[in-house]
């Protein structure tokens, strides 16, 4: 495997440059799935669309949105090449309903290293690095095994250690001493309370990066939010989110200005988009759809992730020009309604994690008087004595107040762990 030590530099190129190549991929692709793919076929005959009328971004733009649902309902008619050619099974995680099928051809394992590798390079990370994986590797779960082909794509090692077991990440870290961690950020204060504990000197150990996947750090304004606060107040470490999924197999990841992701050009097409459909300004957030590049097994076009986050356009102070996304505010599904206003969960976390520490409190949402929605705060009991505190930060942050429920810690565990979630749930919703 030739490994790779530079970012590529069609992403420090102007816009227009981007976007030209892009369109030749775009229509690449349309050529493409209208042959291979039952699904385009069948979309494109129904809507009469002949991709050799696709001359620019614009008509592009207008072609029929995918959704996760015509994913869910069709998802073989997806694939594009024979079963016995697929190298990789895979599923979603399965965070909003039952878990998609998603296959890899032995290209999009190649494609799959060449992302993550670029993901790495992009936080300043090379070749003399040791990462540590501290997320499964397996359970048909395709981050992990991205991150360990990227990671030798790019020449480094790794200590493949997977999620839990504290111990056995402090003896990794003492043993081989990786300079880059990938984890699930809410796992790094457990982390540091166990080196605290057993007189581990963590302050002056061997890690430099933390490479975050699976929730945010950082809030609207692209500052550290409260987890994000807790871990560097304690660690002198860089945090690095990423925003990825498995249908898009494509990472969108932050450089070391930490202003979003950045969109790797060769990779995917993005768009995000309003209520109406209409690509949002800089700065705006709206609900993130992509469009797979290079992807041989099955290629999305225009699929609707059903996330939404803001979207920012001007150049990075790193010198790339390709668009960024700031974190994951709220799925387009989680969107609340209270009294008029539209808020999203990931407003309600950060204040809520002013006061209580992320594991110990759940939302639980339900429909209320007036088709407004009702929100209700699941916490641990332990914390009883914070109410009062709680309810003067909420007040002051989102001008509503949520109802607030004290549980025990079982009652909690069990909404926050139901059967085939891979990460811990912390919004329920019953609408
Ligand atoms: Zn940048």
């Amino acid at each position: 495997m030739n490994v790779l030590n530079t970012y590529p530099e069609i992403d420090f190129k102007t816009s227009s440059v981007i976007q030209t190549a892009q369109l030749e991929k775009l229509k690449q692709l349309l050529y493409y799935v209208s042959e291979n793919s039952t699904y385009y076929k069948n979309l494109f005959a129904e809507n009469s669309i002949h991709v050799h009328s696709i001359h620019s971004l614009e008509d592009f733009q207008k072609l029929p949105l995918t959704t996760k649902a015509d994913l869910a309902q069709y998802n073989e008619d997806f694939l594009c090449i024979p079963l016995s050619d697929v190298a990789d099974f895979t599923t979603t995680s399965g965070t909003t309903g039952r878990p998609i099928a998603s296959y890899q051809s032995r290209a999009d394992l190649d494609r799959l290293a060449y992302n993550e590798a670029l993901s790495m390079l992009c936080t300043g990370a090379g070749s003399e690095d040791v990462f540590q994986l501290m997320t499964t590797i397996d359970k048909r779960f395709m981050a992990g095994l991205a991150y360990y082909l990227g990671i030798q794509k790019i020449g480094a090692g790794i200590v493949r250690n997977g999620p839990g077991g504290i111990p056995l990440q402090w003896d990794s870290i003492l043993r081989f001493k990786p300079t880059v961690l990938i984890a699930i950020p809410s796992f790094i204060p457990d982390l540091i309370d166990y080196a605290e504990q057993n007189g581990i000197d963590y302050k002056n150990s061997s890690v430099q990066k933390i490479i975050c996947i699976g929730q945010p750090l950082r809030n609207e304004q692209l500052e550290l939010n409260e987890l994000g606060k807790a871990i560097c107040s304690r660690w002198n470490v860089e945090l690095y989110s990423t925003y990825a999924s498995t249908e898009m197999a494509t990472a969108f990841t932050e450089c070391q200005a930490g202003k979003g992701g950045h969109m790797p050009s060769e990779l995917i097409f993005l768009e995000v988009l309003d209520e109406k459909g209409n690509h949002v300004k800089n700065g705006e957030p709206g609900e993130v759809v992509i469009t797979t590049l290079g992807v041989e097994a099955m290629p999305l076009v225009r699929y609707k992730t059903g996330d939404v986050c803001h979207y920012f356009s001007e150049p990075c102070s790193c010198g790339r020009t390709t668009p960024r996304l700031g974190p994951v505010i709220g799925r387009k599904n989680q969107m609340l309604k209270v009294k008029g206003t539209t808020i999203f969960p990931s407003a309600i976390y950060d204040a809520v994690e002013k006061v209580i520490p992320e594991p110990d409190y759940i939302l639980e949402i339900s429909l209320g008087d007036y088709s407004n929605d009702h929100i209700t705060i699941l916490i641990d009991n332990k914390h009883i004595a914070k109410a009062e505190n709680l309810s003067v930060r909420l007040k002051s942050s989102l001008r509503m107040m949520p109802e607030l429920k004290f549980t025990d810690k079982q009652t909690l565990r069990k909404l926050k762990f139901p059967e085939d979630v891979r990460k811990p749930l912390k919004f329920v919703d019953k609408r």
